[in-house]
Formats: C-alpha cells, structure tokens, sequence
C-alpha cells in the first residue's frame, strides 16, 4: 500500500459568510492510497475555525503510518478505530480512502460494503451564506438550475426575516435555515420559527449556542419545526447528552473521524429516534461522493461542496433532481505531489 498526501486550496464561487465570519478558501490535504492495482482518495477539509491545519494533517498520517504492513488495509482501518487522538479531518480522510480501496478491490460500491440495501436517496441542500441582493439572486437561479429542490439559509439572528422575505421574493421551493449559533433569546426564536413554519422552512440547525442546551430543549418543545444539532454535535460520544434538545443531528465526516464513525452515530441517533442530516464543511467532491453513499440512511443531505468551489479537481456526487445521486469518483485535475 502506497500513501501520498496532496495540500490543496479550494477556491469558493462566492465568498462564504456565515454568522461567525467569512471566508474565500478551504484548505485541504487530499489522502491517495494505492494498492493492488486501485487508487482510493479521502479528504481532510479544514475550514480555519477548526484547530487541524494541513501541517498538523501531514504529520498525524505520516506518524500513523509507521510501522503498520504495507499490504492491508484492514489493519490500517483497525488502527484508526483504536486512536483515540482528536485529528478527526485527518482521520477522516484517511478512513474514506481506505473505503474507498476496499470498495474497489471487492468490485462493489462503499455503500454496498456498508450493507446499505436501501436505494432511495434524500433531498439534497443548496447552502446560501449570507448575501446581497444580488447575490442572493444569482445563487437561487443557479441552485434551481443545477436541479436543486432545497435551500439552506445561513441566518445570523440579525435581519432574519428579511433575509427569508428576500429569498421567498425570488422562489418558493422550501428551505431550511441554519443559524449557527446566532439566536440567544428562547421567547424570540420560537417566535421567529413560527414566521420560518409559514414561509415553507422544514427544519432549524443549532439555533443557540452549542452549549445552550435548555434554550434547545425549550424550542424542541415548542414543537414548530424539528431543531438539529451541528456544533453541538461532534462525534458518537455526545448523542446521548443532546436527545432530550434536539429533533435530529448533522452528521459530518470531519467531525467525526470518517464513514466508520458517522455510520455508528447514525445507528444510535436512530435507537434514539433522532432525525439525521449528513452534512459537510464544503467539502470537495471526494469528501462529498464519501459522505453521499451513507444519504440513503438520512432524512436530509447537506452535500453542495462540490456546487460551492470553484477549483474541484475531482467529480462524483450529484444532485439531479432535488436528490442526491452517487456516482464514481472521476479526476479531473491531476494533483502535484
Ligand atoms: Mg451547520
């Protein structure tokens, strides 16, 4: 088995503003595993206000790597199941790429290795950050053109009625909202989730801040659309703590360490009758096609990185239709070592 590792800055279409700052780039390290004859790719996306960098990426990987045989890629997958270190981007990608070469050296998609029979795939989402008029515009045409059926509106608790006013003006297909954090008053936000219910919003994601969890529980309660967890929601170890606040969780590869570890957590948010979303950090098409084959096991799919940059080097997952549709992994750019 051959690893190489590949940096690469990817380039968003717009500027990405969210209700805690704003950005143009995402760096990455995409992870290239060889062996037998198949080439797997996983991704370790790194968006700032994370503490991986594609330094601390590099080296979690090169020091994993030591020792372990050159020939399987089951004790590779072992001993990332064993590490209880954080790094759970670089452990991410590296978990997709190991799926990924396992996949192919059994001639089956990762999906069918995971036994999920299941062929429907959910809606996927469109992510609007916060934007100008004119922005706002040109992402819902494009979105509408490239097949969506779904938006997700970043809100920030300032102008949120506007802001879903301006988008309701242009279309009527439903959204979502993600607030990430931005709402701090319980009284204010169930009123704002009544005029969200009435506008054709389906759901909340992290409405308080990610420790608020009785402000959660009471919107939960309130019962006007369900509230997902994101930043409140790491890993497998904090399901349990966050039942009681919120309706459903979103589901990210790089904040949960990979494909192993979110089909463990949806396993559980499901035993806990908790909704779930698969989403990403805007990853590329590598960490988004990886994320897509767990979708049919989700209500939702929050997968639009690859309709987000500008500079994917690579091509899988698609949205066709309002839903997501898998499809192999192909390269476009070739990537410099
Ligand atoms: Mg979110």
């Amino acid at each position: 088995m051959r690893i190489s590792l590949h940096p690469y800055k990817l380039q968003f279409k717009y500027p990405f503003k969210i209700a805690h700052g704003v950005r143009t780039y995402t760096d990455v390290v995409y992870v290239k595993i060889e062996h037998t004859g198949f080439t797997g790719w996983g991704e370790a996306t790194l968006p700032p206000y994370l503490p991986e960098t594609q330094q601390s990426v590099t080296e979690f990987i090169n020091a994993f790597a030591v020792g372990l045989s050159n020939d399987s890629p089951d004790e590779w997958a072992e001993k990332l199941l064993q590490d209880t270190s954080g790094n759970s981007a670089a452990k991410a990608g590296l978990d997709m790429a190991l799926w990924d070469i396992k996949a192919q050296m059994a001639s089956v998609t990762v999906k069918d290795l995971l036994a999920i029979n299941v062929n429907s795939f959910p809606l996927g989402t469109y992510t609007i950050g916060v934007s100008s008029a004119g922005e706002l515009k040109e992402k819902v045409t494009a979105a509408t053109q490239a097949g969506f059926k779904l938006f997700k509106l970043k809100l920030t608790g300032e102008n949120d009625e506007e802001v879903v006013t301006s988008f309701r003006a242009l279309t009527d297909t439903p959204f979502a909202v993600d607030v990430n954090q931005g709402w701090i008053d319980v009284k204010e936000a169930i009123s704002k989730a009544k005029f969200l219910k009435k506008q054709g919003c389906v759901f909340i994601e992290q409405p308080f801040n990610k420790d608020a969890l009785a402000e959660s529980k009471e919107l939960k309660k309130a019962n006007i659309l369900p509230v997902y967890a994101d930043e409140s929601c790491q890993n497998l170890s904090d399901i349990d703590r966050l039942k009681d606040s919120f309706d459903g969780i979103n589901i990210k590869l790089m904040k949960c360490g990979g494909i192993t570890q979110a089909r463990k957590m949806i396993t559980l948010a499901r035993e806990f009758k908790l909704k779930v979303l698969i989403g990403c950090m805007s990853e590329s098409s590598v960490g988004c096609t990886a994320a897509a084959q767990l979708t049919p096991l989700a209500d939702y799919a929050d997968l639009d990185g690859p309709y987000l940059i500008a500079n994917d080097p690579f091509e899988g997952m698609k949205v066709e239709n309002g839903k997501v549709v898998v499809y192999p992994l192909v390269t476009k750019i070739q990537l410099e070592h």
